[in-house]
């Protein structure tokens, strides 16, 4: 198949991991005989310095057009001051509502070797396979804003169809996994969530082969910790997914690992790491790949429909992290260009 692929290094360690997606792309390309086409464009701090503008009009141009897009990380101290009227993040938020996407998709899944590097005990983390679902476009992030002297107000505010279209695409995945959908919401509290709890059981009766089951967020929080293994696929609106996501991540060990995409929209969806620009490591062939390579995995089965291609890249990476020299983060000393050609490899 043909797919023109936008790639959008970004900042900080972001260049360094995004060339590492790309070698594996183009790898599996060649191999399967598909023909890509990669266009790189500026975004963040990178796009600020040289375009004066976080999202640049040649790289909405370029998002509008690509089958999918490939992105490295966003940010840094350079552009950080609190004060400053442009900041790189604008961005990325550009750029979500450019593509209209509205679903934010973590995969947890911890391999034996990792999962030593995790907090918890190794019992716990034992068979965790997880997809965190974030609602994207809705709550309080988006609602109105009030602020005097004395006060401030955060609105929160969902609509049906924002909450049934991401649920939807929970039960969907969860029909090729465990068939598990676990709704997340404070609806002992919130109306939002009342509204929310409603729509998911609404939708749930469209999939009588996957089980719904409601949590609220305090408790969902703690079971994250205490029994990871149970979960499946997790729908949340925004600011829990926000705070769940990166408890989710402590588990995972590094941060270096885990990828993720945000599709939905009309348009291509976004494949990146969980991870920042780690300014710290930045150019020094420290950061690990296998996050941006698993985001990579994850451009193929969902924006491609290539999933032969990406469970070879996943096993390619389930080889290294078995067998192979890691990255400083997870325990070892090789170089990220070590780390990819390992992968290239043992694609
Ligand atoms: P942001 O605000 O952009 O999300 P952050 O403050 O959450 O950034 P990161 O940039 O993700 O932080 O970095 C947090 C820590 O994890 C840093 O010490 C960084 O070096 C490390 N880190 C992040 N990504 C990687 C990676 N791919 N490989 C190795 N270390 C990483
Ligand atoms: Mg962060």
């Amino acid at each position: 198949m043909r797919a023109s692929i936008v790639v959008l290094p970004g900042d900080g360690i972001g260049p360094e991991v995004a060339s590492a997606g790309v070698a594996v792309l183009r790898q599996v390309a060649e191999r399967f005989g598909h023909e890509f086409t990669f266009a790189e464009h500026a975004i963040g701090g990178d796009a600020i310095d040289r375009f004066g503008d976080p999202l640049p009009v040649q790289t909405r141009e370029a998002l509008l057009a690509a089958d999918a897009i490939l992105l490295g990380a966003v940010g840094g101290p350079k552009w950080s001051d609190p004060n400053a009227t442009v900041r790189p993040e604008q961005g990325l938020l550009a750029m979500r509502k450019l593509l209209g996407v509205f679903a934010n998709v973590r995969p947890l899944k911890l391999h034996p070797r990792t999962a030593a590097l995790s907090p918890l005990k190794p019992e716990r983390t034992k068979g965790v396979d997880l997809v965190f679902i974030r609602e994207l476009t809705g709550g309080i992030y988006f609602g109105a804003k009030t602020r005097s002297e004395t006060d401030a107000t955060d609105e929160c505010r969902y609509t049906v169809e924002e909450i049934e279209r991401v649920v939807r695409h929970a039960f969907e995945l969860a029909r090729t996994r465990k068939k598990k959908v676990t709704s997340v919401d404070k609806a002992n509290v919130l109306e939002t969530s009342r509204l929310w709890r409603s729509v998911a059981t609404r939708v749930a009766a469209d999939y009588p082969d996957v089980e719904l089951e409601h949590q609220l967020v305090d408790s969902m929080a703690m079971h994250l910790l205490t029994r990871p293994a149970d979960y499946d696929v997790i729908v949340t609106e925004n600011m829990f997914g926000d705070i769940l996501t990166d408890e989710a991540s402590v588990l995972a060990g590094s941060l270096g690992l885990s990828p993720s995409a945000s599709i939905g929209g009309p348009g291509a969806g976004v494949y990146e790491p969980i991870h920042g620009s780690a300014p710290d490591i930045a150019g020094q062939s420290l950061a690990n790949p296998l996050g941006t390579i698993l985001s990579a995995a994850m451009l193929l089965r969902h924006s491609l429909g290539l999933p032969d291609e990406a469970a070879v890249v996943e096993a390619a990476v389930d080889h290294v992290l078995e067998h192979g020299n890691l990255t400083r983060d997870l325990g070892g000393n090789a170089t990220t260009h070590a780390v990819t050609r390992a992968v290239l490899d043992a694609c």
